[in-house]
């Protein structure tokens, strides 16, 4: 065999992988065929959260006057921000092969399919490996109606020449609502068109309702309830037709409606690996595929499609194969953030999680964070805490406002240890601050779940 271990892909989950297992001693060999870094790198987490700086520098150029300052908000020179952010990640993609480069793995820039169950084929060269880790990520996927090809997905939002004057956003998810601050903070008009009555689905309902309200407070106009129906062009203006009969007449209409596993052409067939919903490749609690020699890693198993739960995995693999150490990572009460404007921070179960396995307390608060006060910014933070009522352990904490990613990853800690309200009680905040609150939420807000305790 060429390789003890052959990794397709070179994005969060591959890197990681190939580069501990080439740590470990082992012979590895790992193809990217675009971009070393991935999805996270060059077109999703990182230039993401550049441009909800840039976004959020224009509304502290707008706040500052508050605070003396005698500063004038000039405009915004979109291309000057493309090639920051370009400039930026072409340094990251640079220290991405490196790594592998110094830990010894080689580096393949081509496509990998599968020959067979050994052997991939990865440019026209035939390679053999003990064992083959498919950590090919997903991409975007735009609906099935007339037209759709006039819309963009998130991976050409990150390269558009000029910044659109008008942007029609399709879909509430995380990366629809992220792209509506971002566009509206750069003073696009912005529309957010979504399915369900408020926008990201599956987070905690008072959450989800602040977030509307704070998006409209920042000019997006919101369209829920909504799905679109088609997309015309008429002189270079795009007319996207929406259920409730309305035609939006924009300059961008940009497709956020979800994102598949890459998996087609990949050869899967051939080495007998399966496939579920929407071509996720099925894999057990340790992350091998139907074919036991054949692992997969992040987004294209699409369970949790977070960047930290792909690099841990690929970390967990290379260390069960080469390490001596064999471990698997759990996917309870992974924290995760939202970069929308403001930002929101959530781990562990939200109030009807929580409400649908037993009583549950929930505290809850909203109010003007300090350097609102002055600026006078209509613009509430909400924390929330749920817990368990019979063990008072701490199940859930979600937030809604400026610096809740940050605050949220050390509440992640004390809820993955297993800390209770009394904990959380116990412990001397920091002032002032927004986080202190979490340490001093003594009212009960009310209790749910309890009719499961009568049956
Ligand atoms: C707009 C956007 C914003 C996001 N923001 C966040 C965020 O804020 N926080 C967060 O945690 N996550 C975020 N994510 C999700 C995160 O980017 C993914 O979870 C993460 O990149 C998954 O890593 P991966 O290695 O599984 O896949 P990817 O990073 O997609 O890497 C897969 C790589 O495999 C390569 N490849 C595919 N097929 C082949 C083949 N046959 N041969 C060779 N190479 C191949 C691809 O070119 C790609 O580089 C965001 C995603 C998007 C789209």
């Amino acid at each position: 065999m060429d390789f003890d271990l052959f990794v397709i892909g070179g994005g969060s989950a591959g890197v990681r992988c190939g580069r501990i297992a080439a740590n470990h001693g082992a012979r590895v060999g790992i193809a990217e065929q675009r971009f070393w870094g991935g999805t996270c790198v060059n077109i999703g987490c990182v230039p993401k959260k550049f441009m909800v700086y840039a976004a959020e520098y224009g509304m502290n150029a707008d706040d500052a006057r508050s605070y003396g300052w005698d500063i004038a908000k000039g405009a915004h020179h979109w291309p000057a921000l493309i090639a920051a952010k370009d400039k930026e990640i072409l340094r990251l993609n640079g220290i991405y092969a490196r790594l592998l480069d110094q830990a010894g793995a080689k580096t393949f820039e081509a496509r990998a399919v599968f020959e067979d169950a050994h052997t991939v084929n990865v440019g026209g060269e035939k390679i053999t490996a003990e064992k083959i880790v498919i950590a090919t990520g997903g991409h975007p996927e735009r609906p099935d109606i007339p037209g759709a090809e006039r819309g963009i997905v998130s991976d050409d939002a990150f390269y558009l020449k000029e910044m659109p004057r008008r942007v029609a956003i399709i879909g509430g998810g995380y990366i629809g609502v992220e792209f509506a601050g971002i566009f509206a903070g750069l003073g696009a008009e912005t529309h957010l068109i979504y399915r369900q009555p408020l926008p990201l689905r599956g987070f905690d309902e008072d959450i989800r309702i602040g977030l509307a309200e704070e998006l409209a407070a920042n000019g997006v106009i919101l369209h829920p309830d909504t799905v679109p129906k088609s997309v015309k062009e008429i002189d270079g203006v795009k007319h996207l037709a929406l259920s409730d009969l309305e035609v939006l007449e924009t300059d961008l209409v940009f497709f956020a409606t979800g994102r598949v596993p890459n998996v087609a052409n990949l050869g899967l067939d051939k080495a007998g690996v399966k496939t579920g919903k929407a071509g996720a490749i099925i894999v057990n609690e340790a992350l091998q595929t139907s074919v036991p020699h054949i692992y997969a890693i992040g987004d294209v198993t699409d369970r949790l499609n977070l960047t930290p739960v792909a690099t841990a995995e690929g970390h967990a693999v290379a260390d069960t194969l080469f390490g001596n150490k064999p471990r698997t990572i759990s996917l309870k009460n992974v924290p995760t953030a939202v970069f929308s404007i403001p930002p929101i921070g959530t781990v562990g179960l939200n109030e009807a999680e929580a409400a649908a396995r037993g009583p549950a307390k929930i505290f809850l608060t909203r109010f003007t964070a300090m350097r609102h006060q002055i600026t006078g910014r209509a613009r509430k933070t909400i924390m929330k805490l749920v817990v368990d009522a019979a063990t008072d352990k701490v199940l859930g904490a979600h937030m809604l406002g400026e610096d809740a990613a940050e605050i949220t990853q050390g509440l992640g800690i004390a809820i993955t240890a297993g800390a209770t309200k009394a904990d959380f009680d116990r412990t001397i905040g920091i002032h002032p601050t927004a986080a202190e609150e979490f340490v001093t939420l003594r009212t009960q807000t009310r209790l749910v779940g309890q009719d499961l305790a009568a049956e």
